[in-house]
């Protein structure tokens, strides 16, 4: 089967493909400049260093953040953020009922590592929409040390109200930590970032570019400690890490090629321009929420946002039944609990194996969602 024949609708797994120049701005790399930046001043190592810069003030530039370090993924970067934020016996943490497992994670060896304590913020059912009046409540008992939330439910595909809730955690505690995991959506959807502390953001999904480089975008003067050790090409004199500067969350070669990648993508980005992303990914969802909502078989667990995630499931088929007949008619979705469990309890959706999602990106049009319409009904 040729990718031209394909509907992929896994963009929440990862955005494919990819613009053209990201494809060609890797290549380049390797063939015409693939030095090591910041190790040496050959005119290879420079060329690299420059275009870590360059891509570091482009990503400041979109996302709004005074700095920006890297990571080699957006799991490596909420554990840098998590387990560097120093929280101690008793600290409470909130966070909604959708996080991923690369926060679930962490926190959880928190807890049993430190006594920590994790709380889950309510959230409507029906509606998707946080009990703000509750929260506010519940912050004033018991204070959050961390805040930690996606922009995005990376499974049913709702925005949550990041600005609400980081307010009232600054509100309850002006040193509470407010985290936001920003991988489904950074760069798409832009909060305020005055005041959050860290936005972590992933380079091969909402930002189109490749595997192998994600960050933690900061948004106030908070930095949490490094949880990773090694060279920096800086001050290798010191068995300690730098204590200023990005470089100290980067130990270790960076990854050049990815960053080339994303380089591309997000000049992109900037071309496209983010109302122009946004208003593709918005009509992309009505159509998928409408067309699913009129299969009578079929429960849609998705409230109209403008994310591109979509969850379903099939009355008396599984989600993984429906993947697999899905993939037999070259459509690529992704059945099960993606990496999210907390989100399928609240959900209802643990017993009966998750849901199925449906993402879209901008490469997706309004004919592969009706193409997605006609195959599932043939399923049913
Ligand atoms: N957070 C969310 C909301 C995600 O969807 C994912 C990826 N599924 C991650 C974190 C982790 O990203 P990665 O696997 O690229 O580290």
């Amino acid at each position: 089967m040729s990718n031209a024949e394909l509907i992929y609708l896994d963009n929440a797994a990862t955005t494919f493909p990819k613009p053209e120049s990201v494809y060609q701005a890797m290549d380049q790399f390797y063939r015409s400049y693939g030095g090591n930046a910041g190790r040496g001043g050959n005119p290879l190592a420079r060329k690299a260093a420059s275009l870590v810069h360059e891509t570091r003030e482009l990503l400041k530039l979109w996302l709004s953040a005074p700095e920006v370090a890297f990571s080699p993924s957006a799991t490596l970067a909420l554990n840098t953020a998590i387990l560097g934020a120093d929280l101690g016996m008793g600290d409470v943490v909130y966070v909604s009922p959708f996080e991923h497992n690369s926060v679930l994670r962490p926190l959880a060896h928190l807890r049993k590592a430190v006594g920590i304590e994790v709380r889950v913020l309510p959230f409507d059912k029906q509606t998707f929409a946080c009990a703000l009046d509750d929260v506010r409540k519940q912050f004033r008992i018991d204070p959050p040390a961390m805040l930690c939330i996606s922009q995005v439910s990376n499974v049913f595909g709702a925005v949550l109200p990041v600005d609400e809730l980081s307010l009232l955690a600054k509100q309850a505690n002006a040193r509470a930590i407010v985290l936001v995991d920003g991988a489904q959506a950074a760069g798409l959807l832009l909060p305020t970032m005055e005041r959050i502390d860290a936005l972590i953001f992933s380079g091969h999904k909402s930002l189109y570019g490749p595997f192998g480089i994600a960050g933690l975008a900061f948004g106030t003067r908070w930095r949490p400690q490094p949880i990773f050790f090694g060279g920096t090409g800086t001050q290798s004199d010191s068995l300690d890490m730098p204590a200023q500067g990005m470089g100290r969350y980067e130990a270790g070669s960076q990854n050049i090629v990815a960053v080339a990648g994303l380089h591309a993508a997000l000049l992109w980005l900037h071309e496209q321009g983010r109302e122009h992303l946004q208003s593709h990914l918005n009509s992309l969802t009505h159509a998928l929420v409408s067309a699913l909502q009129s299969i009578p078989q079929a429960t849609v667990y998705t409230p109209q946002q403008q994310s591109g995630i979509v969850s379903f499931t099939l009355e008396g088929i599984s989600p993984q039944a429906i993947e697999t007949a899905l993939g037999a008619k070259n459509i690529a979705v992704r059945a099960g609990l993606h990496c999210a469990p907390w989100s399928h309890e609240w959900a209802g959706t643990l017993e009966q194996g998750g849901t199925v999602r449906v993402s879209g990106g901008w490469f997706s049009s309004e004919k592969e969602a009706a193409h997605l319409f006609d195959s599932l009904k043939a399923v049913v």
